[in-house]
């Protein structure tokens, strides 16, 4: 690893003029994704700002009337074990009860899930990909089992967060800080594809840090899963997984949002589905025809055709699990 500064700042807005003023620095959280990237020189920072400290960003707190709010310093494991996320927000236990070892549950933070970097093999390798700066992007004409069926062109990853998949189904809202002012945005919105830029993920520029996590309160009728298929039974990124929040009454949603990860470089909604999720009649029959409906239009590479008929499927093993159909 070359060598670098290490800044331990007090508050969030000295970390983020720091970051501002210094292109070369990176923000640094739990750094389990971050010196993972340095080991192995995919990146270089000459100076890490350590936000750890800044124990103002380290927080869970609900209210019935304004949900959930959660500081993004907060570590994975805090979240999964606190009571109001497991009995309220279960497509978001779920997700990162799914998500890794427990030791990296005790360091990562749900800032650093949220902006950590994709797994692709290219990008993470000796490769000059279109993501680093380069022109190509050699998933096209490589291996690329694991890469996108949406949204790919010009560059093929997939997005590794399990969590930004739970939170854009449950209409979370990301707060930013930018070292002078703070905005809040739909999480939908926070996650960018590569037609916009292919060398980041999400909106943010440099000096911007994730700051609150805002998840709006759930009634009564609401119910929410998170599945993930996984090529090993251990710990692994998802090959698809899925994240659903109905409100339901009697038989049917009467509305709901299915949300997919490891199907794009962004987490992805299919328009369809989520308009016919309006007044949906719980059957078995309409459950198979809604599924057929999904992902029309993909973008397939040779090796990930898979990933259609997964997709697919998840849609009805989800409607079926939720509603014990
Ligand atoms: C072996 C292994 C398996 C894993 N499996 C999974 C998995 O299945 N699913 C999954 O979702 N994740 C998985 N992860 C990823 C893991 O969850 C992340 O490494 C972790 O969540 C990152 O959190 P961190 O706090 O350590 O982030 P860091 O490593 O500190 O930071 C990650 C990135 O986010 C940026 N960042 C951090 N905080 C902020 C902030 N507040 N504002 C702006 N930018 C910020 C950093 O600059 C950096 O670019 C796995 C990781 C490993 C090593």
């Amino acid at each position: 690893m070359k060598t670098f500064e290490y800044m331990q700042p007090e508050n969030i807005e000295s970390a983020s003029k720091f970051l501002t003023k210094n292109k070369d620095s990176i923000a640094f959280a739990g750094g389990t994704d971050l010196l993972g990237l340095m080991k192995d020189d995919i990146f270089s920072p000459k100076q890490l700002v350590n936000l750890k400290k800044i124990g103002d960003l380290n927080f869970i707190k609900y209210n019935e009337n304004e949900g959930l709010r959660i500081g993004a310093l907060t570590k994975l494991s805090e979240i999964e074990n606190h009571n109001i996320v497991k009995e309220k927000y279960n497509v978001l236990y779920q997700s990162i009860y799914e998500l890794a070892t427990p030791q990296l549950k005790n360091i990562g933070t749900l800032g650093g899930n949220i902006c950590q970097r994709p797994r692709c093999f290219y990008f993470r390798g000796d490769y000059d990909c279109i993501r680093k700066g380069g022109d190509t992007c050699f998933a096209i004409t490589g291996h690329n089992k694991y890469h996108c069926i949406v949204g790919g062109d010009p560059c093929y990853i997939v997005h590794p967060s399990d969590t930004a998949v739970a939170l854009v189904a449950l209409n979370a809202k990301f707060k930013i800080f930018d070292g002078k002012n703070e905005k809040t945005i739909p999480a939908e919105e926070f996650f960018i594809l590569p037609n916009v830029d292919e060398t980041k993920e999400n909106i943010l520029n440099s000096g911007e840090l994730l700051t609150e996590i805002i998840i709006p309160p759930i009634n009564n009728n609401t119910v929410s899963s998170y599945i993930k298929v996984k090529e090993r039974g251990a710990w692994d990124f998802a090959l698809v997984s899925i994240a659903g929040v109905f409100n339901k009454n009697d038989n049917k949603i009467t509305d709901g949002k299915i949300v997919f990860g490891g199907v794009a470089p962004s987490p992805w909604q299919d328009k369809k589905i989520n308009d016919n999720l309006v007044s949906f009649n719980l059957t078995q029959e309409n459950i198979k025809k809604l599924s057929s409906l999904a992902f029309e239009k993909t973008d397939v590479l040779e090796m990930n055709e898979y990933k259609v008929t997964l997709a697919k499927n998840l849609i009805i093993k989800l409607l079926l699990e939720t509603f014990n159909i």
